[in-house]
């Protein structure tokens, strides 16, 4: 199959957005196209993910393979200073896990997915730069450097961080409340936590599914630890000041990051055994940001490349399966009535800004400010399971006191489920 010189729809990036926005058009019998400058599987951070995912694997018809293939979670725990929490996911009604997914796998499994749709699915290809208007052309690069021209009569950004539209467009804005680092590196042989917050061996994890573990660092720093099929994520995310001054004192990337992991308190004892592979510490900064041009004559634009938060409550694939399905919605209808194209434009942007102001909200560290009515209205519109995970997560740090305070205040904090721990045990 050859790159198309003209196609309905592009989507231009193969994560979880773009594969779910590409598929979604397919099923629905529209002529689309999905490049990717990378080949897949590929690696990507973003393992722990949440059970309402799984109204989007429904719907790609891929959850057999989800739920063959990967780790099934059954929940969090999370030490934020002196309060040990647990949520459970079937304590929410959710009759479905979360998982732990090996992203490049998983992200793979979308992708193939997308194609055995109907997407023509071109890897290799990088979008340099885009005409916006009505009948937008996309400039592609390929791996020998030529240049070729796609038209088409709509295209979707899914290009992640790289957010192509952000940045030829302008207005891609760092956010000033969240400038952290993040480190992150996989371990063999790690010991994880299980239910009622029972530390186990890496083995067990199929008799005994893991919980995600979350612990405080400092003021609003924290840590992650999933466990996966072979080995486990772990990832530190620490503000920029605090990284400066600490890495200074270390030889190296690795010396720093495996420190301060076997230095957390009940991480360091997980991680006693364990031994870090694959390659070293990863490390990502700036990662919170937001963009002022999420639709316009031409495209719309889904997922990271619209905007990301800080990721404490692993909401990033999640987030970018539904505006996939979103953005699909959304063309789908353009291409059917452009003459209406501007209120769909518009009904796509107040969907999206409204849950991203919820994330921003959910996840704002040190700033005392209300959440906002959009984040609000969107938290309204979450079904009932949806609402109490969302708040429960939210009440077990200090994260987010202004979704506990959206959500209802501490009337309604007698919905939470969360069960606090008065330890967590160690065989
Ligand atoms: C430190 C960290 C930890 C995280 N942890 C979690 C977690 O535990 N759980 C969770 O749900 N989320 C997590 N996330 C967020 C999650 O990884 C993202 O939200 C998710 O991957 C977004 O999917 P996407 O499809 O928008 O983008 P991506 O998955 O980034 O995919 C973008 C694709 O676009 C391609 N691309 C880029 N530029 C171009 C171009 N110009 N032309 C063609 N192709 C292009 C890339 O190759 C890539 O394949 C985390 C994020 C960070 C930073």
């Amino acid at each position: 199959m050859s790159l198309p010189q003209k196609v309905d729809v592009l989507v231009i990036g193969g994560g979880p957005a773009g594969s779910m926005a590409a598929t979604a058009l397919a099923q629905k019998g529209i002529d689309v196209a999905l490049i990717d400058k990378q080949h897949h599987p590929r690696e990507t951070v973003g393992e722990s993910i949440l059970p309402s995912a799984w109204k989007y694997f429904d719907l790609l018809g891929v959850s057999e393979a989800v739920a063959k293939n990967f780790v099934r979670k059954a929940g969090g725990v999370v030490v934020w200073g002196d309060q040990i929490s647990e949520i459970a996911f079937k304590d929410f009604g959710y009759t479905r896990p979360g998982m732990h997914v090996e992203r490049d796998e998983f992200d793979d499994l979308l992708l193939r997915n997308a194609a055995a749709k109907g997407v023509g699915v071109f890897e290799g290809y990088r979008a340099e730069a885009f005409t916006p208007g009505d009948n937008p052309v996309v400039t592609v690069v390929d791996e020998a450097g030529q240049r070729r021209e796609i038209a088409c009569r709509q295209f979707i950004d899914t290009t992640g961080q790289a957010a192509l539209v952000g940045r030829q467009l302008g207005g891609r804005r760092l956010n000033a409340d969240f400038r952290f680092v993040a480190l992150w590196g996989y371990f063999e042989n790690s010991r994880y936590f299980s239910a009622g917050g029972v530390a186990r061996d890496f083995g067990e994890i199929p008799q005994h599914p893991p919980l995600t573990f979350v612990t405080r660092l400092g003021g609003w720093g924290w840590s992650w630890h999933i466990p996966m099929k072979k080995v486990t994520s772990v990832g530190l995310v620490i503000p920029v000041e605090d990284y400066k001054r600490e890495f200074a004192e270390h030889p190296s990337l690795d010396a720093y990051f495996l420190s301060r992991c076997r230095a957390t308190p009940h991480l360091g004892r997980l991680l006693a055994n364990a031994h870090m592979v694959n390659g070293g510490t990863r490390m990502m900064r700036d990662f919170s940001y937001g963009c002022d041009h999420i639709s316009g004559p031409g495209f719309l634009v889904a997922g990271d490349a619209a905007g990301f938060i800080d990721p404490i409550f692993s909401i990033g694939v999640v987030f970018a399966l539904y505006a996939g399905n979103l953005a699909a919605w959304a063309t789908q209808r353009i291409l059917a009535n452009p003459a209406q194209a501007a209120n769909t434009r518009l009904v796509f942007e107040t969907q999206l800004k409204g849950r991203a102001e919820l994330a921003y909200a959910l996840a704002l560290p040190g700033v005392e400010r209300d959440a906002t009515t959009a984040a609000r209205q969107s938290f309204d519109y979450f079904s009932q399971a949806e609402k109490e995970l969302t708040w429960s997560a939210a009440s077990m740090t200090t994260r987010s006191q202004n979704v506990v305070r959206a959500a209802g205040g501490a009337e309604g904090a007698a919905g939470i489920r969360r069960r606090d721990l008065a330890t967590l045990r160690y065989a």
